[in-house]
């Protein structure tokens, strides 16, 4: 019998998770389908014991349900530290994980750059920055979390202090911290379409040493990847954190390895037109 997973958001019109999951059940001829479904918090309980009574695969959850969820299905440790779920699997009960932390830490590692020992600006303290600050300090980084309000940053620090080396601050002191970084990694929202000419920082800010990872994928090659390469510094997308984030789910869904290749065809196809 087909087997049916979705992804469950509010909006979720634009998502690039039925495309890119639909690409892969067919390449590997797989007898599964996903789907888009538009749910708000009030109805996400019921719409995760639904899908369970009805048999689902498996689901994604995007803004505003990652958290919510938490109160909902059994999470693995790394998604209950994170204190979000972006992955629920059926298999046994209704369990949560969080797969962005490791998709950011494929995209880096695909594209060549070094993580353990690592200096790691990242901007932001949302639900995004939370995975893959707790990811990267798993992995021996050294990350500073700069964020406009700084309280949430100085709770990040605090909350992933268990895990590995990781501090808290404003944004007034990002221009030192640019300075002595290896990898600066945007998680804002800023250059996010249709505000593309959005930049939380400039080209003069940047050295030519650094890796510049903007999570934003839309557009793909963001205001900010701009300035890095203005700077001669070497950039990465956020789409090969969205595939990788993608595939990892579609691994603990399915067991199989997931294509990545067709993967990442099916969303920059999409992107592009
Ligand atoms: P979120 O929880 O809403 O967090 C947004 C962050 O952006 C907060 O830290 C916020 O600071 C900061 N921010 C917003 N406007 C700002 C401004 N004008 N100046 C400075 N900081 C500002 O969002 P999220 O879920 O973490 O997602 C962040 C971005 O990552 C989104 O664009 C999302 O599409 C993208 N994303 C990409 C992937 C991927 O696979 N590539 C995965 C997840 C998310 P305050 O705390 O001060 O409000």
């Amino acid at each position: 019998m087909k087997r049916v997973f979705a992804v469950l958001g509010d909006p979720i019109e634009h998502s690039l998770s039925p495309l890119m999951h639909n690409a892969a059940f067919k390449a590997l001829g797989m007898d599964c389908t996903y789907h888009a479904f538009q749910v708000n918090k009030e109805n996400l309980k019921d719409a995760i014991k639904g899908a369970n009574a009805l048999g689902f695969g498996g689901l994604n959850l995007t803004v505003p349900l990652k958290e919510e969820a938490l109160k909902i299905v059994e999470p693995d440790s790394l998604a209950a530290a994170i204190g979000a779920v972006n992955t629920v699997d059926f298999k046994e009960g209704i369990r949560g994980y969080n797969t962005d932390g490791i998709g950011a830490e494929k995209a880096l590692i695909d594209a060549g750059v070094k993580i353990g020992g690592a200096k790691v600006v990242i901007i932001g303290a949302g639900g995004a920055a939370r995975g893959i600050c707790f990811q990267l300090a798993r992995c021996g980084a050294d990350v500073t979390i700069a964020n406009r309000t700084p309280e949430k940053a100085i709770q990040l620090a605090d909350d992933a202090a268990v895990i590995g080396n990781v501090k808290g601050c404003g944004l007034e002191q990002l221009d030192d911290l640019i300075a002595s970084a290896d990898i600066l990694i945007n998680c804002t929202t800023l250059g996010m379409y249709p505000h593309v000419e959005d930049s939380i920082v400039t080209a003069n800010q940047i050295h030519e040493d650094l890796v510049v990872f903007d999570i934003v994928y839309n557009p793909l090659k963001t205001k900010l990847l701009m300035e890095a390469e203005k700077a001669g510094a070497k950039t990465v997308s956020g789409v090969m954190m969205l595939v990788y984030q993608g595939a990892e789910a579609f691994r603990i869904w399915t067991g199989v390895e997931p294509p990545v290749e067709i993967m990442k065809k099916a969303v920059i196809g999409a992107l592009i037109t």
